[in-house]
């Protein structure tokens, strides 16, 4: 298709705290570098929701910190439509995951190969336009092709929130044979669970919310246990773990300082939930025992999103666990940013469905695809 000035989208777009629009937007238009995808599925996550609710945080102002109205949605995936100059791969029609984060490509840190702390970092869908829309721009270089993944986009839409968890995981070294705790199983907690555990770990999971630690173990815990139940050192006694690397994801000032005080010598503690405000940490215990602190934030597209595709299809029983409802952008504040902002999301994951008027079962079942290289050497 090619798009002109008349062309008009709806799109979900923020201009302040509790002020989310659905309205008609222009088509936007690829520039150098990058290409016009019609969005097949796009998800939301705390990121939005506290946006909408006591917003404006990054989103609906530009990188100068010039107020913007900024339309939301930053996990998202959709088919290429079309192209802008200069763009190689991605012809008409693949599939396309977004990363969402841009970076320069020329930093100091993104020629380390580290994107998601470039120094002009920022992503779609908060300081530029993304996907909570029918259409939107992206470029090249934070797209991933998932074309021959065999993925439906509404397990392909789990992609952006799943690679920041890869890269968490990545950041703390974890691997086979060593022993891992999570504190924390909502959203990135539970993707983080999956994630630890495909790497062979054994992974025990802490919550308050007896159903997150249901869906932790079938996420692939070995062990989970109330967090209110007994302190974290005579859980972990219990169980005989010998824990090497935390993640500490609920963002409780007391569940990272309950990790210092019962971490053993050269443990790695990985804090992915943001703290409120500052923490006190017994820091002589962080010198003295050799602990790693590792922070994380984000992920490096050209790492960890490939890895987040893989890891969707590595899941035989598919996701509709995580997201079983799609729902229309009309729906959107109502039955997504809100409940989320409010501590009660129905699902762990909130996706829409920008082409839907009313909310539709989600579809995670996954196919052979025909350009798949063993399919079509199967087929010819
Ligand atoms: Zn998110
Ligand atoms: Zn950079």
């Amino acid at each position: 298709m090619s798009a002109t000035m008349t062309d008009t989208m709806t799109a979900a777009v923020f201009r302040g705290a509790h002020d989310v629009q659905i309205e008609a937007r222009p088509i936007p238009v690829p520039g150098p570098g990058e290409v016009l995808l019609r969005v097949t599925a796009s998800g939301i996550c705390g990121t939005d929701s506290a946006e909408w609710a006591s917003g404006p945080h990054l989103a609906g102002r530009d990188l100068s910190g010039e107020p913007r109205d900024t339309v939301l949605g930053h996990e998202f995936v959709g088919t290429v439509v079309d192209r802008g100059e200069g763009v190689e791969g991605f012809p008409v029609g693949a599939t396309a995951v977004c990363g969402a984060g841009v970076s320069c490509g020329h930093c100091v840190m993104c020629r380390a190969g580290r994107t998601n702390v470039c120094r002009t970092y920022h992503s779609l869908g908060l300081q530029d336009d993304g996907g909570l829309a029918q259409y939107t721009v992206a470029p090249v270089g934070i797209l991933f092709d998932a074309t021959d993944s065999g993925l439906s986009s509404d397990t392909l839409a789990l992609s952006q929130p799943l690679a920041v968890a890869v890269h968490a995981v990545r950041r703390s070294g974890l691997h086979a044979g060593q022993d891992a705790v999570v504190i924390g199983a909502g959203g990135i907690g539970g993707f983080l669970a999956y994630v630890a555990a495909a790497t062979g770990a054994r992974v025990l999971v802490l919550d308050l919310d007896p159903s997150r630690l249901d869906l932790a173990t079938r996420l692939g815990a070995s062990d989970t246990a109330l967090a209110s139940d007994a302190p974290l050192g005579d859980v972990i006694a219990r169980l005989g773990y010998e824990p090497e690397v935390f993640f500490e994801v609920s963002g409780s000032a007391q569940g990272l300082a309950s990790i210092f005080d019962v971490a053993a010598p050269g443990a790695v503690i990985v804090p992915v939930g943001l703290q409120k405000k500052r923490t006190e940490l017994d820091l002589s215990r962080f010198t003295l025992a050799e602990f790693t602190l590792v922070g994380t934030v984000a992920h490096v597209v050209a790492d960890d999103l490939p890895e987040a595709v893989r890891l969707l299809a590595a899941r035989a029983d598919g996701w509709s666990d995580i997201a079983s409802e799609v729902l229309p952008l009309d729906l959107l504040v109502e039955r997504g940013l809100q409940p989320l902002a409010d501590g009660s999301p129905t699902q762990i994951k909130t996706l829409v469905d920008p082409w839907i008027d009313v909310p539709r079962p989600a579809d995670h079942a996954s196919t052979p695809s025909a350009t798949d290289p063993n399919t079509a050497e199967a087929l010819s």
